[in-house]
């Protein structure tokens, strides 16, 4: 259609900002901001800027509840900004490369390399090489001695910071434990040394004076020749240990109640309300309890008040409670009865995603089953009775057999239970057990109405440091392959399904989990061969991870030997407050198979984190708070009766420009329905276990188009003032959406997407308009089928045009297209002679929709 390559190529110039990227990449909401609940500062006017990074993909990143506090604890600094960037899809990533752009914060789409530090949050070690990937993306050098003295802080946090020793190459430092008030002070030392004019060594020298600060070239390390560490070297006789940094008090901290809202549907949609941090159970595997203690609860009121203000703020409609084991929250039961009693009403969801068998009471389960919808999960992590009491679990096969008893009699169906495999000292008799112990579950669910099933997932035990197991052997990949198949076969005898990790990923998780600096070079190498995205299944590429280790000629499997227990470990010099001391007895406790008693009802067992002055377990009840609903803050309005008063319904006409063009279908529905709960509006609900409001949408439009019409039915439970309506929506729509038309319309209206008569899309290809468009045109609209290939589902479709167009007009340098059906771009696409992904980029816009339905003749309430 143009008359040459370079008219294409000039056509197209014009789209090379990092906007038009969007048009070519899978879910570009994730890279838009703006979101709501986002901070913006003008940067001219703060001293430090940072950008919270967290290396997996915006989804992921969105629904961790740690960044939010972090992003909280700095903009609330009046004199720094923090911003946030998430690792970019593959091919997005390829985009960005292709056309030259460096990876951009979110907020202010600046480069990643013109801050003054960039906080990665680890969760685990798989996300490691995109951390280096993210790095090589906006142009700042991997290794911390090629960054120059203008060079952003490379700094990481999170539960990997308690070994960052295989990041040391690359890293300027970590925060170990809780960051809040870490990462103030952290800012803070910039400051200082940007007012002072420092250079980079004397930063990092200051920087080692905040406690839980931990800089990694400061310490060398001295090896034997056999390859274990023979010293932790310090470089300064005063910085010797790094201890962990705890949050006394977490009410100290403002707890953020504006959560960023993003425009698409993430892992999580939902209020997360931290409750409680620590856990002193003593599970012996789990990293967590031993790196968080001591166990500190928020007060009923502080969890009230967040959760009131941040459903107002954010119009979601689920509260999540998240600790590390809710159902040991001191006040679990009025809390949990106070929420439902208060919030069923606006139907707002609670859920509680970590409980813990002996923690299940069955007047819990009866709340939980209020809003779990699918399957309950029970962990008992080991199936014998001996390998439970190994790892401290300290539950009962009783236990377990009462809650799963419980749970098919409340009505789940489907019970899915956790299990471990490679604990230490592990027999083939324990897996056996693990059948056993899901055999007798499923038996308990026989009879219940509907059937019962029963699956069963297991993963891989991994080390992990500071625990009383980071001296326990990992199994290699060929163990954990045969264990997997002993459990499948017998399993499958009881008609019972395995789902399994994969052994592959456990092994390169457990080799960077307890590794040292001199696997620096294979990330360097992982990255260079293409390893991104580990612990997605579909991105894991352990051949490239085999050649990376042969290639720096390190022998992984060495990594995952036993150590013995007078061996210097990578991570010695980071002290997690729980003694070393302590581990050790607890390691020895495990393999006498001796239980240790939980220190929060049984007393101080002495792992060494309280002072018993300001670091010391902390209650709820010990706040003195009453525990009755009604002591509850309010900051939003009552909810009104939900029941019909006056139904009536209200159209809109909802634009959808701007960056609003890459929110996907379902996303501005979301955008929409959130808007809806913000705004207060008495939307009505459909019936049945899940009520759904009753908001019509028209059909998709295809993503990266604009749209000047989006028709949307409300219905309403009584009649509201249309202007007032449009008025309170548009103050809760995010940048790029608008009402701009509002009318009350008769009962029966049918809904927009059944009567469209004709919608017109314009496109405005002025100059670069093909010479024979017009004649193209005529030729069109006088044939009687056209048919153009599309492709679907990866295969390729003929879609018969013509039969959906009623018109096109090219007029000063605008094309129209009037359509009863079918897709603008494709028909673009064919009138154009461009391929999908160009078309994307020509500025389609919806700008009329023709109803065959009348609006407003009959009387307007049903
Ligand atoms: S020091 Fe004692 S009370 Fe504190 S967390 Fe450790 S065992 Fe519990």
């Amino acid at each position: 259609m143009f008359a040459n390559n370079l008219e294409v190529r000039r056509f197209l110039k014009k789209y090379t900002n990092q906007d038009q990227l969007f048009d070519r990449v899978s879910r570009p909401s994730r890279y838009l901001g703006g979101e709501l609940g986002t901070v913006s500062k003008d940067l001219a006017s703060v001293e430090v800027s940072f950008v919270l990074a967290f290396p997996d993909v915006y989804e992921v990143g969105m629904s961790h509840i740690g960044l939010p506090m972090l992003y909280h604890a700095v903009n609330s600094l009046d004199w720094a900004v923090a911003e946030r960037v998430y690792a970019p899809w593959p091919d997005m990533a390829a985009e960005l490369r292709k056309n030259g752009l460096p990876l951009t914060a979110l907020e202010s789409q600046r480069s990643l390399a013109e801050f003054d530090c960039i906080g990665f949050t680890l969760q685990h070690e798989l996300s490691y090489t995109n951390l280096l990937a993210m790095l090589d993306l906006a142009g700042v050098p991997l290794r911390r001695e090629q960054r120059g003295e203008q060079a952003p802080l490379v700094v990481v946090g999170g539960p990997c910071a308690m070994n960052p020793e295989p990041l040391a190459d690359f890293i300027d430092c970590a925060v170990i434990g809780d960051g809040e008030e870490a990462i103030a002070d952290l800012c803070r030392t910039v400051r200082e040394a940007k007012r002072a004019g420092s250079s980079r060594a004397q930063l990092l020298d200051a920087l080692a004076g905040i406690d839980g600060v931990y800089v990694p070239s400061l310490f060398d390390v001295v090896y034997h020749e056999d390859g274990r560490i023979a010293e932790l070297r310090p470089l300064r006789n005063d910085y010797t240990k790094v201890r962990r940094r705890v949050l006394a008090d977490l009410s100290a901290v403002d707890y953020p109640v504006t959560p960023i809202v993003p425009f698409m549907n993430t892992v999580h949609n939902r209020v997360a309300v931290e409750i409680a941090r620590g856990c002193t159970r003593g599970c012996r595997f789990c990293q967590a309890g031993y790196i968080g203690r001591p166990l500190r609860e928020r007060s009923l009121e502080e969890i009230a008040d967040v959760i009131d203000r941040s459903l107002g703020h954010s119009g979601y409609d689920e509260v999540s409670l998240l600790s590390l084991s809710t159902g040991d929250y001191s006040c679990i039961g009025p809390l949990l009865k106070g929420l439902m009693d208060r919030y069923r009403e606006e139907r707002i969801a609670v859920s509680l995603p970590s409980l813990r068998v002996g923690s299940l009471t069955s007047d819990l389960m009866e709340e939980i089953k209020k809003v779990r919808k699918t399957g309950f999960t029970l962990a008992p992590e080991a199936g014998s009775e001996r390998l439970r009491q190994l790892i401290n679990k300290g539950i009962s096969e009783e236990d377990l057999l009462i809650a799963a008893d419980n749970a098919f009699s409340l009505g789940w169906r489907i019970i899915k239970l956790y299990f471990m495999i490679g604990l230490p000292t592990e027999q083939e008799a324990d897996l056996d057990a693990i059948v056993d112990l899901a055999a007798r579950v499923k038996r308990i669910g026989k009879g219940t109405p509907g059937g019962a099933d029963v699956n069963v997932s297991v993963s891989t035990l991994v080390p992990k440091p500071q625990t009383p197991f980071q001296w326990q052997r990992q199994i290699g990949i060929d163990e954990t392959l045969a264990k997997q198949d002993t459990l499948r076969q017998k399993l499958r005898s009881k008609k019972l399904r395995l789902k399994w990790h994969e052994a592959q990923l456990s092994f390169v998780e457990g080799v960077f989990a307890r590794g040292d600096r001199r696997l620096s070079p294979v990330l360097e190498r992982a990255l260079a061969l293409g390893c991104r995205f580990d612990s997605w299944r579909e991105h894991f590429r352990f051949d490239l991870w085999q050649q990376a280790f042969a290639d720096c000629g390190i022998d992984p499997e060495w990594y995952l030997r036993e150590r013995a227990t007078d061996e210097v470990l990578p991570w010695d010099h980071i002290d997690c407050g729980v003694s070393r001391r302590y581990l050790l007895d607890e390691w020895q406790q495990a393999l006498n198979g001796k239980a240790t008693v939980d220190c929060r009802d049984g007393g101080c067992t002495g792992c060494g984190v309280c002072d018993f002055k300001s670091v010391r377990m902390c209650y709820a009840t010990d706040r003195g708070q009453k525990t009755a609903l009604e002591s509850w803050p309010s900051t939003v309005a009552a909810a009104e009766s939900m029941e019909d008063e006056e139904p009536c319904k209200v159209r809109l006409w909802v634009s959808k420009l701007g960056r609003g063009r890459f929110v996907g279908h379902l996303e501005f529905m979301t955008v929409v329905h959130r808007a809806v709960r913000r705004a207060g509006l008495p939307i009505r609900y459909s019936g049945g276990f899940h009520p759904a409001p009753q908001i019509s949408f028209p059909d998709a439009l295809p993503t990266g188009v604009e749209s000047e019409v989006e028709i949307i039915d409300f219905k309403l439970r009584h009649p509201v003032d249309v202007q007032e309506l449009k008025a309170a929506l548009n103050a809760q729509l995010p940048a790029g959406f608008a009402v701009e038309r509002a009318e009350a319309v008769p009962w029966k209206t049918p809904a927009p997407s059944l009567c469209i008569e004709e919608t017109t899309y314009s496109i405005p290809l002025g100059e670069q308009a093909p010479a024979d468009l017009a004649e193209r045109i005529a030729r069109f609209m006088a044939a009687e089928e056209v048919y153009a290939t599309r492709l679907k589902k990866g295969r390729e479709q003929q879609v018969e045009m013509r039969a959906g167009v009623v018109d096109l007009q090219w007029r000063d340098g605008i094309l129209l297209l009037k359509m009863s059906k079918g897709s603008p771009t494709l028909l673009a696409g064919y009138l154009l002679d461009l391929a999908p992904e160009k078309t994307a980029v020509l500025g389609l816009r919806k700008t009329d929709v023709q109803l065959n339905a009348p609006v407003s003749e009959e009387p307007i309430i049903g």
